[in-house]
């Protein structure tokens, strides 16, 4: 078992947040608590929930029953997407670190940018409210384009740490990797592996074969190369341990641009353009 072998990335605020992490959507409820000990006891220091999982309660229980000091763990949660008003966020956000039973979260995202039903600009203002308030460390967003970031460097105050956004072999998404780096702005890349769609890919089990690795450890260290943060998600104890041994081998150059090369623009969840779903 490798622990401690997780780099961190210095967000635009100094907060320093584990480079890979434990994903949580699609786990449930009932299944968290021992998906997400897992994790910890792997060695995994970071955990990303939402209050859409339905699960943010398992989370916090989990990280109390792990005996780990909450500040050892690095948690994030996620605005969700019928509270984009105001004051509808600040109770929201009550509600999770509540259901967490947390003083404070390492990281809130505003989980989509819903441009067809609400004005996202009036809900980051909502965030730097509690991002002032000391009870989230770092404030970002998830699902933005750079159309809808520019809104906010020109409109509101504090820039975004982090943008989570679909990233993975067969979406490369160079063009919003760059506007967020361009801008202090980390990346994090949710479905690093496309939620499985990417495991087969002949070009991937070849560079697997060759370096004796299984094909979703080559897919996390291409991420982990290209600097992005990444949370796979996993209910199954050796993929867990399997996705967390990142750290003692290393893609060339020439893997790196086979990888990238297979983007093919192909979205595996919702395109944040259209998307204007609320519960
Ligand atoms: P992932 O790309 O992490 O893939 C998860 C799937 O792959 C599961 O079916 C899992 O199966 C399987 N899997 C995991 N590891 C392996 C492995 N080593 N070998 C073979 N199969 C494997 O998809 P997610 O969509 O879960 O994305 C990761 C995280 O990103 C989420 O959990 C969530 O935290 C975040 N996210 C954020 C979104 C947003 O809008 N901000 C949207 C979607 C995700 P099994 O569990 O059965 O082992």
């Amino acid at each position: 078992m490798i622990v401690n072998a997780v780099p961190t990335v210095s967000l635009n605020n100094g907060v320093q947040i584990p480079q890979l992490g434990f994903g949580t959507f699609q786990i449930e409820p009932a299944d968290t608590v021992a998906a997400t000990l897992a994790a910890l006891e792997t060695g995994y220091r970071h955990i990303d929930t939402a209050e859409m999982y339905g699960n943010e309660k398992e989370v916090g229980q989990a990280v109390r029953e792990s005996g780990l000091a909450r500040e050892d763990i690095f948690v994030t949660s996620k605005l969700n997407n019928g509270f984009h008003a105001h004051d509808d966020a600040l109770k929201a956000f009550d509600r999770t670190l509540g259901d967490l039973r947390f003083d404070y979260l390492d990281l809130f995202l505003i989980h989509w940018p819903l441009p067809g039903v609400g004005d996202f600009v009036e809900t980051w203002k909502a965030m730097e409210e509690i991002y002032r308030s000391g009870r989230a460390k770092a404030i970002g967003v998830s699902n933005f384009q750079p159309h809808h970031l520019r809104r906010l460097l020109q409109e509101t105050e504090v820039v975004p740490a982090v943008n989570q956004i679909e990233v993975h072999p067969y979406l490369a998404q160079d063009e919003v990797r760059a506007f967020d780096a361009g801008h202090r702005i980390a990346t994090e890349a949710w479905s690093p592996i496309a939620q499985g769609k990417v495991l087969d890919d002949p070009t991937i089990t070849g560079i697997a074969r060759r370096v004796g690795r299984t094909a979703a450890q080559v897919t996390l260290r291409w991420h982990i190369q290209r600097n992005d943060i990444v949370f796979p998600k996993s209910v199954t104890r050796s993929r867990v341990e399997e996705n967390f041994a990142l750290f003692d081998f290393e893609l060339t150059e020439a893997d790196m641009a086979a990888i990238t090369g297979l983007d093919r623009g192909e979205r595996t969840g919702p395109d944040p353009d259209t998307f204007n779903y609320v519960p």
